[in-house]
C-alpha cells in the first residue's frame, strides 16, 4: 500500500526531528495533505496506527489538514477549485492552468514532550 510507505516516511521524519530536540515522545503532529497529492485519505488513516506503533508517535494526536486544490487559468487568469488535474477552466474552457495549491504532503508541525 502506497499510503503505508508515506505514513512510515512521515513517522521517520518526525522521530528524527524529535530526537534532535531530545524529546521523550511526540504529543501532537499536524500533517497537510493536498487533494491532488495522490494520497488516499482513508488508506492513510488506516495505515497510520500501524505506522506509529512502538515509535515516539504512538500516543501522538494526529491532526490531518486536507488542503483543497486550486488552480489559476493561464489564459484568462480565473482562479478556481480543481478536483482533477485534467479539469478545464470553468470560465473559458482552457486546459492550460497553474495548480498552485493542493499537491502538498508535509508535516506542518510537531509538539514534543521532554
Ligand atoms: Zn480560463
Amino acid at each position: 500500500m502506497h499510503e503505508m510507505s508515506i505514513a512510515l516516511g512521515i513517522v521517520q521524519l518526525a522521530e528524527k526531528k524529535a530526537r534532535e530536540s531530545n524529546a521523550q515522545y511526540i504529543s501532537k503532529i499536524n500533517i497537510q495533505i493536498g487533494t491532488l497529492s495522490g494520497i488516499e485519505i482513508d488508506s492513510f488513516e488506516f495505515a497510520w496506527p500501524l505506522a506509529v506503533k512502538e515509535t515516539l508517535l504512538e500516543k501522538a494526536v494526529k491532526i490531518l489538514d486536507v488542503v483543497p486544490a486550486k488552480a489559476k487559468c493561464s489564459d484568462c487568469n480565473h482562479d478556481f477549485d480543481i478536483h482533477n488535474i485534467y479539469d478545464a477552466c470553468p470560465k473559458c474552457g482552457s486546459y492550460f492552468k497553474h495548480i498552485y495549491q493542493g499537491k502538498e504532503l508535509k508535516v506542518k508541525y510537531i509538539e514534543i514532550e521532554k
